[in-house]
């Protein structure tokens, strides 16, 4: 145990998140898998790393000035980040989503006090499209910036500069892998880039769910997706300027069943509430450290993402009949 910081400013809050020694996911690959905590954040997601910079990014640029306005399309993580550090600099939020989202994460916005803009779920390539919607927003708004977290690469900057340096220390140099899933690719490539130049030779994988196109990219070359999944925040289609020249080594493919029996796992054996990102995660990094202990490799160290709280999932992956419409395994506690 070592003392609890203390920070004369909130914004300090968000980062320097606990590393945590994985029991369970450790046993089952043969070497030590570690969780960093991003549930820890005040946001209690990993997205607040990326809102700080992006907003910080704004300021320094000149774009942002006191009483402007953050504009993002976003259903999720991300704008839960963007409210909470808009508040704590004085700015207003703008959310758009589209009006099929979850009750649960509108009132958490509004909660927040960001102002929601509902429209119509639509395909990207309409103008209608929420993301658009939001970039139009930001243009015609006094004062706005569009946050743009897919292809602004402040976001991928946070890990660079924050996520990375702290496993690194944490570990004392001395890791083998890392791997986690891709949303907007900020976090796989920006630790991926932040940890290989401290060490070229840490093994970066891409731990992709179904029903995304990254696992086949970096296969085969081709943008293919196969299967579907009920993971939120996680999957992408395309390569996003966050995730160009991302240093991927290897790359992993998990379904929603492998990720929601470590989900389950990890609650019940080891008191960690946790999304199905992270859960994806911690298989895929099961599978990393498995490769590593195969190749010979001795002492292997595994690292990887929890990346938000399960309490933000209680309507969903907690709930025994969403599970079930979904087709999905009944935690046995909830049956
Ligand atoms: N897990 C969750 C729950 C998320 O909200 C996100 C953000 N989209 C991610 C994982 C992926 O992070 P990134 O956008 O950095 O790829």
């Amino acid at each position: 145990m070592t003392m609890a910081l203390v920070q004369h400013n909130t914004l300090d809050l968000i980062g320097n998140t606990p590393l945590v020694l994985l029991k369970g996911p450790s046993e089952a690959a043969g070497c030590e898998i570690w969780g960093k905590c991003e549930f820890a954040n005040p946001g209690a997601s990993v997205k607040d790393r990326a809102a700080l910079w992006i907003i910080r990014d704004a300021e320094v640029r000149g774009e942002l000035k006191p009483g402007g306005t953050v504009v993002e399309g976003t259903a999720g993580n991300t704008g839960i980040g963007i409210a909470l550090v808009a508040n704590a600099r004085g700015y207003k939020t703008v959310i758009v989503m589209p009006d099929n989202q979850s009750k649960e994460k509108m009132d958490t916005l509004r909660a927040l006090g960001a102002e929601l803009v509902l429209v119509p779920p639509t395909k990207f390539a309409d103008p209608a499209h929420f993301v658009h919607t939001s970039r139009r927003l930001a243009e015609e708004t006094e004062g706005a910036v569009w946050a743009n977290q897919f292809d602004n690469v402040a976001n991928r900057k946070a890990h660079i500069e924050s996520t990375a340096p702290e496993i690194w220390q944490q570990l004392e140099g001395r890791i083998d892998g890392f791997t986690c899933a891709a949303g907007t690719g900020g976090t796989i490539a920006g630790v991926g880039l932040g940890l290989k130049a401290f060490d070229e030779n840490v093994r970066i994988a891409l731990t992709d769910p179904h029903g995304a196109a990254l696992y086949s990219y970096y296969a085969t070359g081709e943008l293919k997706a196969e299967g579907t999944s009920v993971a939120e925040g996680i999957g992408q289609g395309r390569i996003t300027a966050n995730l160009e020249g991302a240093p991927i080594d290897t790359q992993f493919r998990i379904s929603d069943e492998a990720g929601l029996e470590w989900v389950a796992r990890l609650l019940r054996e080891e008191g960690l509430c946790l999304g199905l990102s992270s859960g994806i995660n911690v298989a895929g990094a099961i599978e990393l450290g498995k490769q590593l202990v195969a190749e010979g490799r001795q002492d292997v160290r595994v690292a990887t993402i929890l990346c938000d709280t399960g309490f933000r999932y209680l309507s969903t992956l907690y709930n025994a009949e969403w599970l079930r419409a979904k087709d999905l395994p009944v935690f046995p506690w909830l049956a």
